[in-house]
């Protein structure tokens, strides 16, 4: 290890004091290491017995992470590596000098690592993360894609479905230990299943396994493939054990309102598609007047898909609440997808923790949400396909159908059938779905 630090390329200080322990030398140890693997990054969490101070060094030839903790020793071994994801070859310790530990790990290839320390939870105590990302990744998004996704091809409803919590965040934790992030995870596989089943719709999983995902990431993930309704699925906690019962959630006005200033002001928002308008043309006041309008639309449809999914899980359990209600979740916070957020039991009430463990009623809990979002879709088919997808058309004076199918690249007759006509009487003001054809 002696003379590794000539190797360095750029040295992080990244020296964390927290607390008054870090002066004990070798008071703290390292518990155990956890390592999770989400499709853009891989976190290795180490378990302290206290907080540390630490430093990371990046080398090359070959490429390195190098992790020195001050005043800290191992407890045990580390784990060997064996499916270890793209990043990692093998991770290897040594005591450089007294009172330091070193944590090496060895990379298959060069990384853009970050690391921080998290506090105590219910579950877990001092611990240090190390993320390591791609090197072209930029934040928590992945690497940079920028290129706008292809079109959809078809009026087929993208359900994005977003388990709650993941990885290093288990969530809320039931009394016999039930950790909210597998509950969330399960209703969000049978739901997916219940979803693909179905002709009209295809699931986009937000998490698809034991990871975490940034809140902002989820929403990125749900634009990105499209969606045309974002449901996030949890379970969480109450102090009082005997509250209980579902409740559903929309975006709160206030919510919506300071979220305006962020999403305008982060240019690379604006290059996409809102409710398919682009702002990057258009000046600070009208962009954010659109902005408003799409975000006060999709907030109203947002309650009216809570009100539907709340409906349904009044048949099949206790609900909170029988009102929608509204809370400033930032994965709520979507412009233009409708988004709900399904609090599907408290994992804190004893006898809905016990629900939550039997795969039968998380089945009848997704089937809920699943005919909830059907019932929505039955009643605004226009909501479906945004964007590039179908189009709305409302007619002008001086129309006809054989005009609007020849500008749109379609036939009157396909106008008919996708709008339910009889004739070929159109009247002023009546708004016509356009379809887009399958074969593009
Ligand atoms: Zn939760």
């Amino acid at each position: 290890m002696r003379g590794a630090m000539s190797f360095c390329r750029r040295m992080m200080c990244v020296s964390l004091l927290l607390g008054a322990g870090v002066s004990d030398a070798a008071a703290v140890t390292v518990q155990n290491l956890r390592i999770w693997r989400a499709p853009d990054h891989t976190r290795l969490v180490f378990d302290l017995s206290g907080p540390v101070s630490h430093q990371l060094f990046e080398l090359s030839n070959p490429d390195r992470l190098v992790l020195d903790l001050d005043g800290a020793t191992l407890r045990g071994k580390l784990p060997s590596m064996d499916d270890s994801g793209p990043y990692l070859r093998q991770i290897r310790s040594g005591v450089p000098k007294q009172g330091v530990l070193r944590i090496v790990l060895d990379l298959k290839q060069p990384v853009r690592p970050r690391t921080f320390v998290l506090t105590p939870n219910r579950i877990y105590g001092h611990r240090l993360v190390t993320d390591l990302y791609a090197p072209d990744a930029e934040g928590e998004v992945g690497p940079v894609d920028r290129t706008p996704p292809p079109p959809k091809r078809s009026s087929i409803i993208v359900v994005a479905i977003d388990a709650g919590h993941g990885g290093e965040d288990a969530g809320a934790v039931g009394r016999r230990g039930t950790q909210e992030k597998r509950i969330t995870l399960s209703v969000a596989t049978e739901l997916q299943r219940l979803v693909d089943r179905d002709p009209a719709m295809r699931a986009v999983m937000i998490r698809k396994s034991d990871y975490y995902v940034s809140l902002r990431h989820r929403i990125a993930l749900a634009r990105r493939h499209q969606a045309d309704v974002f449901i996030s699925i949890h379970a969480d906690a109450f102090p009082k054990r005997s509250v209980q019962g579902s409740s559903v959630y929309a975006l709160s006005q206030r919510g919506a309102s300071s979220e305006a200033a962020r999403w305008l002001a982060d240019k690379e928002n604006t290059a996409d598609l809102i409710g398919g308008v682009s702002l990057r043309d258009k000046d600070d006041l009208l962009a954010k007047v659109l902005w408003d309008l799409s975000m006060t639309k999709t907030v109203s449809d947002s309650l009216i898909l809570a009100q539907d999914v709340l409906d349904e899980l009044g048949k099949i359990g206790r609900l909170h609440r029988k009102r929608v209600e509204q809370a400033g979740f930032v994965v709520l916070k979507s412009p233009d997808i409708p988004s709900v957020l399904v609090e599907t039991a408290f994992i804190s009430n004893p006898s809905e923790e016990r629900l939550l463990r039997s795969r039968k009623h998380r089945r009848r809990v997704a089937n809920a949400i699943y005919q909830g979002v059907k019932r929505y879709f039955r009643r605004f088919p226009s909501r479906v396909a945004r964007g590039a997808g179908d189009n709305e058309y409302v007619v002008k004076d001086g129309d006809s159908l054989s005009a609007i199918a020849a500008k749109y690249g379609t036939s009157v007759n396909r106008l008919k059938r996708v709008n339910n006509l009889n004739g070929d009487v159109i009247r002023q003001g009546q708004k016509l779905r356009i379809p887009v054809d399958e074969e593009g």
